[in-house]
């Protein structure tokens, strides 16, 4: 038996391409991270929330078409932070208009001097290197550390790509002198389903799929041999299997392989990840909040970023009313989540940003997300592509942003299984 494991946008994307194989999914729906929850208020209204902010910019022409067989709402946003205690437009950094003289000349100064000779050898040298001492210290490394959990220097930067804007001095002098800017964040448009929230655009697939009953729910891998080729459920099933197609994270991964090697075990083991507490509120009124997300660089807020479904979806929260979700980050290494102090931490961030009072709050949530963002030190790459290697050998095909352990977003992540499944 061919098989995909996982039903997230990865093991869909596969699936979209080759629907002989045989899916087992450990939820009892698909989705992944790309799924969906909702909040009820008592008075039995229904809010509904994705996990963490999801919008498509899909730029890839096979998922695009893809996507578009939903309808989409599309956006043009103007992203914004909340920085000093006040809002200013994202990126901060060519958008300094609204902070203190002090606060530019500093920055500017930095900006000017910085050690431009050196090549940087770990993302604190690259933040240096980018933007000088008084923007790294006053915003980058406050919020890297809050969003990565981690010491920046132990960090690679293999994962930049266009995720952080890098100005010349122009652009900082007119933002600094202006705040009629461009928008400089690298998607322009952005897209969400009209209804179903973003797990819509994987049920569509499902939905057209001449054979969904192919991809089996609540069957969460417990161990694989790969002498019998055998896998077992926790449910007590077991298959035999041809090949495997895996979205499951490495880590998890290969500890449910038996007999795995004892480097292979050793490097997925230290292999850095952040988990994410998502604490989701629904009001009952429209609070005041034009940004679809926003990030928050102040460090007395925990959460590093909040995004608003009743602005994604009118079909998110009720009429009249409206809501938000905090993303509040810790490294796999770190304390638990304490659940109290981040849901009286968010409600803190409400009353401080002026959006909502708690007596606005009509449903709530919290949960939490194992595998969110994967950290990238110095020696991760060669660390995961010796695990991938050691898997293909052995007739497992990782897929997906925590098979491929990389920084992918929704698009790429379908396509990593799109591909592979076109070639196995
Ligand atoms: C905070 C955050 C915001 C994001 N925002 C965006 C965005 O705006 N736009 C965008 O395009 N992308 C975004 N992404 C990226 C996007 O979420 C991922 O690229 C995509 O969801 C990854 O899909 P996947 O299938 O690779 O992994 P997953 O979604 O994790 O799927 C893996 C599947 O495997 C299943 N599984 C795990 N273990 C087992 C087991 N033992 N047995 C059986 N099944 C198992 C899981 O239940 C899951 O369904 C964001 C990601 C994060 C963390």
């Amino acid at each position: 038996m061919n098989v995909i494991l996982g039903a997230g946008m990865a093991g869909m994307g596969a699936f979209y391409r080759d629907n002989s194989f045989e899916v087992f999914e450990m939820e009892d729906q698909a989705g992944g991270l790309c799924g969906r929850f909702f909040a009820r208020s008592d008075d039995n209204r229904t809010f509904y929330f994705d996990k963490a902010v999801h919008l498509s910019f899909t730029e890839d022409p096979i998922v695009k078409e893809v996507f578009s067989k939903v309808q989409q709402n599309i956006y043009n946003p103007v992203p914004h932070s909340w920085f000093k205690n006040m809002w200013i437009q994202h990126p901060a950094q060519n958008n300094l208009f609204p902070m203190t003289v002090e606060f530019k000349v500093n920055a500017l100064k930095d900006f000017i001097g910085r050690n431009q000779k050196d090549e940087p050898q770990n993302f604190k040298e690259w933040l240096l290197f980018q933007y000088g001492k008084y923007l790294y210290d006053e915003l980058f490394e406050p919020y890297n550390k809050k969003y990565w959990c981690t010491d920046l220097e132990k960090m690679d930067t293999c994962w930049v790509g266009n995720r952080f804007y890098r100005p010349n001095i122009d652009e900082i002098l007119y933002g600094s002198y202006t705040d009629k800017t461009p928008n400089t964040y690298y998607a322009k448009e952005m897209r969400y389903p009209q209804k179903g929230g973003y797990r819509r655009y994987i049920d569509s697939i499902i939905n057209e799929a001449e054979n969904a009953d192919k991809i089996h729910y609540g069957f969460k891998v417990k161990n694989i041999n790969l002498l019998d080729k055998t896998i077992n459920f926790t449910s007590g099933q077991q298959i035999k299997f041809d090949k495997v197609m895996s979205s499951i994270p490495l880590p998890t991964l290969i500890k449910s392989i038996e007999n795995a090697p004892a480097d292979i075990l050793k490097n997925s083991e230290s292999l850095a990840y952040t988990s994410i507490a998502l604490v989701s509120f629904g009001f009952k009124r429209i609070i005041d909040c034009k940004d679809i997300w926003f990030y928050i660089y102040d460090t007395d807020i925990l959460a590093a970023r909040a995004y608003l479904p009743s602005l994604k979806s009118s079909e998110n929260a009720p009429e009249g009313c409206s809501s938000i979700q905090f993303e509040i980050y810790r490294s796999n290494s770190s304390e638990p989540f304490d659940s109290e102090k981040c849901i009286r931490n968010s409600i803190y961030a409400l009353k401080k940003m002026k959006l909502a009072d708690e007596s606005d709050i009509i449903a709530r949530n919290f949960r939490t997300v194992k595998y969110g963002n994967i950290i990238f030190h110095k020696d991760t790459r060669q660390k995961a592509d010796s695990i991938i290697k050691w898997l293909e050998t052995n007739g497992i095909y990782p897929i997906g942003r925590f098979g491929k352990w990389d920084y992918l977003w929704s698009d790429q992540a379908f396509f990593s299984g799109y591909q592979l499944a076109g070639i196995r």
